[in-house]
């Protein structure tokens, strides 16, 4: 479906269940499809910001009282709604994001797999209660934190946020969305979701901004844990930031994924696979594939490769950059590999802008052969639909590469050979493994989160793993009866 831009939408800043118009400037949101202006958001005064807080904390306590079943139902209510309206949603997320409408609506539909998961949340291990000891029982409780935030990045405006805010809301938590400041259009729709819902006022505060609303939201006494998904560089400062203050953080970073290919891979899994993982969102996502290991004789896989990346129609089954600036960038990044002595076998750059979005900012994909171990274009994450290879003669040299990169969230194998693959998801350095799987994904209720740079924090952000992060668990011992024989253990 071709992506219908919104006329000029403009948003406010949901502060007790309001969309409240922020004191502090407004902020206008280009499509990356047109480079034409598609709407606005307000940006909230440093006031605004703290009373949103106190809204928030003051709607907690009676959320906290809540039972779990009866928060759920909100959840079950939204999910029905986000279904009901998901290609309206789709068409404003794809047009501020640069995605393709297929890419949208998928991008939505992994977010409301989390949802069905926090609706499972009243099975899971939520407590128990053991006699320890002769009339001595000891009890867990999982109880709420209070209120909490959450930062998301530009390049998945309802996927991210929803990887948070139902499980963070369905433990009984005030959810504060500063949601990404270059598309921040999406959080209207699903606020007003929300409340549609029945969510009572208060409990989803969404604040538009960049740093200045992030450090307010952080300093604040009331917010006890942070999330935040975007680049390393602003992970390490929100980490850093929110941690001095003595608050749990976990904060999600870039990442340079590697794809180990093997000359006994099937060349057609092979090159949709790898074609697909470094095209798909236009290169724009963290598990997207950017370094090609190349092991020995691969070329018809890479023959394929090029068949599949060169075949995708810009705005058709590949989406636009974010910003002008990030073309530049990118363009600017390719022809330095080419000045380091890469070869380019598929070049973005010479393809033309679709018709009638000649305003917008396009790349389409780029094959860089032949790049050095260490030189930028295999260190630096692009965040483009950019690939590049390098040839390596054995996979103990591939795997040695791979462990040199700064990130960690994705590295995956193609071959046919099981014991290969056991070799790779075992000694490549990062959080998720994926074996003939070009973006290794967790599907719900395995739980998302990579290691080194790609992740500040302890826990992952998704899944069964992430209900500590969201929630204390409180220990209560009691006795209730008075008994003669009182040991140490009583
Ligand atoms: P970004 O770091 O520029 O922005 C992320 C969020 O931080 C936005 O909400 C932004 O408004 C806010 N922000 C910007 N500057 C800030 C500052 N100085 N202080 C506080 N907050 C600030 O990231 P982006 O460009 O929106 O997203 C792309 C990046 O996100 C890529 O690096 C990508 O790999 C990463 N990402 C990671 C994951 C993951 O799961 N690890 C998922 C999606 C995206």
């Amino acid at each position: 479906m071709k992506v219908k831009l919104p006329q000029n939408l403009e948003g406010h800043n949901f502060i007790g269940g309001e969309w409240v118009k922020g004191e502090a400037g407004v902020q206008e949101i280009f499509s990356p499809y047109s480079g034409t202006k598609i709407g606005s958001v307000s940006l909230p005064s440093v006031a605004q910001v703290k009373i949103a807080i106190t809204k928030a904390q003051e709607a907690q306590r009676d959320w906290a009282r809540t039972p779990m079943k009866e928060r759920a139902k909100v959840l079950f209510d939204l999910r029905n709604i986000l279904l009901r309206d998901i290609d309206a949603i789709t068409h404003v997320k794809a047009s501020e994001s640069g995605k393709t409408f297929d890419e949208g609506r998928a991008g939505l539909m992994k977010g409301i797999e989390v949802l069905e998961f926090a609706l499972s949340m009243q099975n899971l291990d939520l407590g128990g209660k053991v006699e320890v000891s002769r009339g001595v029982t000891c009890e867990y409780r999982r109880e709420p934190l209070g209120v909490v935030a959450s930062i998301t990045p530009f390049n998945f405006p309802a996927m991210v946020p929803m990887w948070t805010i139902p499980i963070a809301l369905g433990l009984g938590n005030a959810y504060i969305w500063k949601p990404s400041d270059k598309t921040p259009l999406t959080s209207i729709m699903i606020a007003n979701a929300l409340k549609e819902a029945g969510l009572p006022a208060g409990l989803l505060t969404v604040l538009h901004g960049g740093e200045n609303t992030v450090n307010t939201v952080i300093d604040s006494e009331t917010v006890r844990a942070v999330g935040f998904v975007g680049s390393t560089k602003i992970a390490k400062l929100v980490y850093n930031r929110t941690t001095s203050l003595g608050k749990r953080a976990l904060c999600l970073g870039g990442a340079k994924n590697h794809i180990v290919l093997l000359p006994d891979a099937n060349p057609e899994l092979a090159g949709v696979g790898i074609s697909d993982s470094f095209t798909g969102c236009a290169g724009q996502r963290c598990m997207a594939a950017s370094v090609l290991l190349a092991v020995g004789d691969v070329e018809k896989h890479i023959q394929k490769i090029v068949e599949r990346a060169s075949s995708l129609r810009l705005s058709h089954e590949m989406g636009a950059i974010i910003t002008k600036a990030q073309v530049e960038f990118l363009h600017a990044a390719i022809d330095r590999a080419e000045k380091a002595g890469a070869k380019l076998i598929l070049d973005g750059r010479k393809t033309k802008a679709p018709e009638g979005l000649e305003g917008g900012n396009w790349l389409a994909p780029t094959i860089i052969d032949h790049v050095k171990p260490g030189s930028e274009a295999h260190k630096v994450e692009l965040f483009g639909p950019i690939i590049s290879i390098i040839r390596c003669k054995d996979l103990t040299e591939a795997l040695a590469i791979q462990a040199t990169s700064e990130y960690g969230n994705a590295c995956s194998v193609f071959t046919s050979n099981g014991a290969l693959a056991d070799r790779v998801t075992r000694e490549a350095r990062a959080g998720m493994v994926g074996v003939n799987v070009g973006v290794p994904v967790p599907r719900e209720p395995f739980s998302f989160g990579g290691i080194n740079a790609s992740k500040f924090g302890h826990g992952d952000i998704t899944g069964v793993h992430s209900l500590d992060f969201w929630s204390d668990v409180k220990k209560v011992t009691s006795k209730w009866e008075k008994q003669n024989d009182n040991n140490w253990m009583s």
